[in-house]
């Protein structure tokens, strides 16, 4: 390949910055260069901003605090070998310029007594990572080394402390073309350090931990870059931190303002002060992942998609300190505010977030932009002391939710705010930009909250993850060892007789029976459970039943209704009657019929005891907690109505064994649409040691509940890890069988509807697609707020060009099928299908407004 010709002066600035794990490699340093190739063959100058290598920043700073030099210097022995490691297998020759970085850090380490412990010495000592790695990445890539020091000044900032001054220093940066020509005469690409910078005296500051980001941005800024890469461990910026939250989605693209709320909210991916010098110049900022290049990263820039709101991301800084100070009417004293701020100020602390009251005003520190110690916050208490009577409240973490124009998504919160009910949430601030929500948890619950959190966002659709001009894979659909490739779903090669179908009458229920059969064997293929049973509220269709009746599995039935349903479709197949407040006729019926009952209060054996003499029954008890996409669907813990209380065991066994009722069954079941196999063994173990205190119990039933995928990205559930994890529990409890009941996992995605467009109307930036099925057919959007794929099908692989919420013909305002839904541009009488509608669909519909009931019709 000839040499590039050499590049004018004006030639565009590209500014690259490697961070740690992306510099610590010879990989990732062949990476590097192939990208700095790349960006110069697309006719730019390449500035490559590198951080230390990874773990190196701590080691200095943990030298720093080292007083004893024989120590120091062993720190700095494996410093020598660790970057000789390096250089050697990059192919460097031993005398190269990283020595010389090396040397000096020997001479700092071993200078006066008196320099050592400064702040100005350990700013020096820490500015040796990035030193030595940038002058490594120099030899390697043959590209000039920079000193960033020559370039970046700190601008000592009023009521800093020295500390925040030395090592978390602020720049100020503008466009500079005289600073661009000078160093486009340096060369064409230039590698310079990350996290460091001179003061007004020429000393070396830092720009605090995370600060290369920083330093490319204002590199970036000075040079008015083309735009400004940020290479890293992560695809981008996603909206939780993946290694805490799996199921994180890649925010493809964001604005300035979105994308500094989530970095100064604690996405450590982005340093929250890299985004504020690229703002006027208008650079955009890019995120990728040095090891996987080709994935599509996060674009940060002026200009964001129009779009619903939608929340973006949930952050979380750990290291939150509460500071709540009491006193008595203190709105009406002048001046109160600013006496109580003065002593922050006075004590170098920054105030981040703010509630008050009447007799209260509680306010935040945050650790990170404090450099907090426990002298400071001391010293502010007795000072505060003073003036009213103070409570610190720490550790603390924030939560915060970030999107644009989040008061409107309040009623979308419902779920995130019952689950934040259940701990002890210290203060909600809202900001005034409408930008983010945040909530301060004991520190200690904060890690276990997030993954649930977010999961009831997704579920909520507060996070439109289906938008995917906003939102990209999860995080672990990108990294995790690719799943088996889903089938495509059955309607996909039944097209044209769902279209023909469509054409006799809509609103449409079709059942694929082949479906629901691959479902029933899939499951009877799981040694370790001894009986299904279908919950057929799910789908009581007679050629259901019947399909499954051959399949062998039982039916599981909640009223007398249905009760029938399973007598006449399937007479022979065992059948399981566990109704709910049902009033006594229907368990007198039943027991006479000789079904087996399943009782989940003390009510019937106290006052009907005469009916369950001499019976067999089952006992549904309530394990305490609930799981679920939606309130809705949890069917265990205090908020529910099922199930026993634990509490209330003993008396209902004394109870049972004075009517003479011999309690053989013991049953829970915890709610609806859960994808982790770990949830039924730990149900499984716990029944099992409760039925150890039952001496009559033959059979332990966990429930249903089995979750299929609702959105891109998700996992389906792990059959195979269920059946291992279920086989443990089975080898320690061999007496009792175990029995399941999933109703869902069987019909939901053998199903679909069809509905044909009756209307479309423009409202403000909203498109609304009408179509002749609403919550009257398909009620689970409204009533769960679930989430069903929607797809035009006579318009099947056109364009998606049109968003639209998708409505039905009820007079409800909660007559949506669907929100902002990418699909192609619809018109009055086309067919669109929605999927996985095969459970809780017609069987929960009705005929509200008259407007009568679905067809229903079975594919074979
Ligand atoms: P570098 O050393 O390249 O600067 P950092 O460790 O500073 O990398 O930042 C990348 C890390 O940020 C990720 O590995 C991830 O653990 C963390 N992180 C926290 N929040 C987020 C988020 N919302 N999106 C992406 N990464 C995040
Ligand atoms: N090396 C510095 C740190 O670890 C700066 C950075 O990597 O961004 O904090
Ligand atoms: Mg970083």
């Amino acid at each position: 390949m000839s040499e590039p010709l050499p590049l004018p002066v004006s030639a565009p600035w590209i500014v690259l910055k490697f961070g740690g794990t992306s510099v610590s490699t010879t990989a990732r340093w062949k990476t590097i260069r192939d990208l700095a190739a790349a960006r110069r063959a697309e006719g730019a100058r390449v500035l490559v901003v590198v951080s230390a290598l990874s773990g190196m920043t701590d080691t200095l700073k943990g030298v720093c605090a080292e007083l004893d030099v024989t120590q120091r210097l062993a720190v700095w022995a494996r410093i020598e070998s660790r970057h000789a490691a390096l250089a050697a297998a990059l192919g460097l020759a031993p005398e190269a310029a990283w020595r010389t970085q090396l040397q000096s850090l020997h001479a700092l380490l071993t200078q006066a007594a008196s320099a050592q412990g400064a702040l100005p010495w350990q700013a020096a000592v820490m500015a040796h990572g990035e030193l030595l790695s940038s002058a490594l990445g120099a030899d390697f890539l043959g590209a000039h080394w920079l000193d960033a020091r020559g370039v970046l000044h700190a601008h000592a900032q009023p009521n800093q402390s020295e500390r925040v001054q030395r090592l978390s220093a602020t720049l100020e940066t503008a466009p500079d073309a005289a600073v661009a020509a000078a160093l486009a005469q340096r060369g064409e690409v230039l590698i310079t350090q990350g996290f460091i910078a001179r003061d007004a005296a020429g000393a070396t500051v830092l720009l605090g931990r995370g600060g290369s980001d920083t330093s490319a941005a204002h590199f970036g800024a000075l040079l008015r870059a083309a735009r400004v890469e940020i290479w890293t461990d992560v695809a981008g910026m996603f909206s939780a931190n993946p290694r805490q939250v799996a199921d994180a989605r890649l925010l493809r693209q964001l604005d300035y303002e979105e994308a500094q709320e989530i970095a100064t909210t604690g996405a450590k991916v982005l340093h929250p002060r890299c985004l504020a010098p690229l703002r006027a110049p208008r650079v955009p900022l890019w995120i990728k992942d040095t090891e996987r290049p080709a994935l599509d990263g996060t674009v940060i820039g002026a200009e964001a998609v129009s779009a619903s709101p939608s929340v973006k991301a949930l952050s979380m800084r750990k290291g939150i300190t509460l500071v709540a100070m009491e006193s008595i009417g203190m709105w009406q004293q002048v001046g109160f505010l600013a006496d109580v701020f003065a002593q922050f100020k006075r004590h170098g602390l920054s105030v981040d977030l703010i509630g008050s009251a009447e007799t209260n005003v509680t306010v935040s520190l945050d650790s990170t932009e404090n450099l907090l110690d426990s002298d400071a916050l001391a010293a502010l208490a007795a000072d505060l002391a003073r003036v009213c009577r103070v409570k610190v409240i720490a550790p603390c973490a924030a939560i915060t939710l970030v999107g644009r124009g989040m008061r409107s998504m309040l009623h979308r919160l419902e779920g995130l705010l019952a689950e934040l009910g259940s701990q002890r949430v210290h203060l909600i601030s809202q900001s005034s930009n409408n930008l983010n929500l945040t909530f301060v948890v004991d520190e200690a619950v904060a890690d276990a909250l997030l993954p649930r959190l977010h999961a009831l966002l997704l579920h909520s659709g507060a996070l439109r993850a289906d938008d995917v001009a906003l939102f990209g894979p999860s995080w672990q659909a990108l990294y995790a060892p690719a799943p088996a490739a889903q089938p495509a779903p059955w309607w996909r090669g039944a097209r044209a007789r769902l279209l023909d179908a469509a054409a006799r009458a809509t609103p449409r229920y079709i059942y694929h029976l082949p479906t629901v059969r691959a479902r029933a064997r899939a499951l009877r293929a799981l040694g370790a459970v001894d009986r299904w049973h279908y919950a057929l509220k799910a789908n009581p269709h007679p050629a259901l039943l019947s399909a499954l009746d051959a399949e062998g599995f039982g039916l599981e039935c909640v009223a007398p209704g249905e009760l029938d349903a399973a007598r006449a479709a399937a007479p022979r197949a065992p059948r399981l009657f566990t109704p709910n407040f049902a009033p006594r006729a229907d368990y007198a019926a039943a027991l006479d019929a000789g079904e087996l009952v399943t009782l989940d209060a003390l009510h019937p054996l106290q006052q009907w005891g005469a009916l369950f003499a001499a019976r067999e029954i089952g006992l549904r008890v309530d394990l305490g907690s609930g799981v679920g996409h939606h309130e809705k669907v949890r069917t265990g813990g205090s908020a529910s109505k099922f199930g026993l209380p634990l509490t209330d065991l003993a008396e209902f066994l004394a109870l049972a064994r004075r009517i003479g009722a011999r309690v053989v069954l013991l049953h829970a079941h915890l709610g609806s649409g859960v994808l982790d196999a770990t949830h039924w063994p730990g149900v499984y173990a716990q029944l099992a040691s409760l039925g150890e205190r039952i001496g009559t119990l033959r059979a332990l039933n966990i429930g249903g509940g089995l979750g299929l995928p609702q959105r891109a990205g998700e996992q389906p559930l792990d059959l195979a890890a269920l059946d291992a994890g279920l086989g443990e529990i089975k080898r320690a409890y061999p007496q009792f069988e175990l029995w399941m009941e999933p109703g869902r996992f069987l019909v939901a995605e053998a199903g679909v509807l069809l509905a044909r467009v009756t209307q479309l109307k423009s409202k403000d930036a909203r498109a609304y697609l009408g179509v002749d099925a609403g919550m009257h057919t398909l009620l689970r959007p409204a009533l769960y707020g679930a989430r069903h794929g929607i797809v035009n099908l006579t318009r099947l692989g056109a364009p998606a060009d049109a968003l639209y919420q998708i409505v039905g013909p009820i007079c409800e305002s909660g007559d949506v099928l669907g929100n902002d839904r990418r699909m192609p541009v619809a018109q009055e009488g086309d067919v669109v299908l929605i999927e996985h509608a095969g459970a809780y669909g017609a069987a929960m519909a009705s005929n509200y407004n008259l407007r009568g009931l679905p067809v229903e019709e079975v594919f074979e």
